[in-house]
């Protein structure tokens, strides 16, 4: 396990999150749902203008969408 990260037990489930990367993307099939956290080790943080220079230019590169049921 990463030492970043912690495995808590939700709806009698392992779910690991990792502290080091706080996010509020619900929508994201990565959140930890439960609390505001990344679950991957790693992410991408990427830039969508070819100079950044404002915080809405930028955005994780990781994010993928949940499946909607
Ligand atoms: S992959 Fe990116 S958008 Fe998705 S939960 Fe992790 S940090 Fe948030």
């Amino acid at each position: 396990m990463e030492m970043n990260h912690t495995q808590e037990h939700v709806k009698n489930k392992h779910v690991l999150i990792n502290k080091s990367i706080g996010c509020t993307v619900s929508e994201c099939k990565y959140h930890a749902e439960h609390a505001d956290f990344c679950t991957l080790d790693h992410i991408e943080v990427v830039k969508h203008e070819g100079k950044a220079d404002s915080i809405a230019c930028t955005d994780c590169g990781s994010f993928e969408p949940k499946k909607v049921h």
